[in-house]
């Protein structure tokens, strides 16, 4: 059902006015973790004076080692509601339990489903039994086949409203975090009807990376980049090494415009 076959026009998604897909770029920015109440509204003030509508954080971190932050869980999505709702942002947000997802509708607009749940298929059903979009990364040892399938088990179950987002995959690559595999997105969107995006962040790990490695993805013809940003990036729960402050981040999306202008 994601086949361009089966459907060759684009999938456009209304995410609080704001279509997905629909040829213009939107992007997502925000912390990795939702820390505090003061910490998710100073990158959301940001994200509005730049002009953009989705805001991210994460309030289930899936992380690799069970004594690092695992967030705040529901707490953290009624700070992120919160926020949005003063600065009228949309919500994206990672859930990593299928019985979770009812309850995370009221107070999230964008259900991120991450790289290591990309095949967790319980998840992928609850995801698709309701009417929420659904924002679906590529597992980092997922061939762009396995992508699609488990895209298919979203909208097999009556939800179409599907954000791919290549995140990078593991090779034996050291120099970044996962390999970005840019070629990724023009398959995806050659072979899908949905909307491609790209995270620089989980991609590359690597700050100085994020805006060429956004460029290439929006000269590739993603529908958006994903990045995160902190105010202080330095006593990040998570991801310290690659968040954006909020200075880098407003010269990012300048010199991203910029970019995506002269195309
Ligand atoms: C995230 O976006 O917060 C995240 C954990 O990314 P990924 O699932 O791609 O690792
Ligand atoms: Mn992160």
């Amino acid at each position: 059902l994601v086949s361009r076959k089966m459907k060759p026009e684009d999938t456009v998604i209304d995410i609080k006015g704001e279509k997905f897909g629909d040829g213009n770029t939107h992007h997502i920015f925000g912390p990795c973790s939702v820390e505090s109440y003061d910490q998710v509204a100073e990158v959301a003030k940001a994200v509005k004076q730049n002009g953009n509508k989705f805001l991210r954080g994460g309030a289930f971190k899936p992380r690799t080692s069970p004594y690092d932050f695992q967030g705040l869980g529901l707490e953290g999505l009624q700070i992120l509601k919160k926020v949005a709702d003063e600065y009228d942002l949309a919500v994206v947000s990672e859930i990593v339990n299928p019985a979770d997802v009812e309850k995370a509708l009221d107070y999230i607009d964008v259900i991120q489903i991450g790289a290591r749940n990309m095949q967790n298929f319980e998840l992928l059903k609850a995801a698709g039994e309701v009417d929420k979009p659904v924002l679906l990364k590529r597992g980092m040892s997922a061939t762009i086949s396995e992508f699609i399938n488990a895209a298919e088990y979203i909208i097999s179950r009556g939800n179409g409203n599907i954000i791919l987002c290549e995140r990078g995959i593991r090779t034996y690559e050291k120099a970044t975090r996962n390999t970005l595999d840019i070629s990724a997105v023009p398959i995806l969107k050659q072979e899908t009807h949905l909307p491609v995006m790209v995270d620089v962040t989980h991609s590359t790990g690597r700050r100085d990376l994020l805006l060429p490695a956004a460029k290439a993805a929006l000269a590739i013809g993603a529908d958006g980049v994903m990045a995160e940003v902190h105010p202080d990036p330095a006593v990040a729960l998570s991801d310290a090494a690659q968040q954006m402050d909020i200075p880098t981040f407003h010269s990012f999306v300048d010199e991203l415009e910029t970019f995506s202008n002269r195309k």
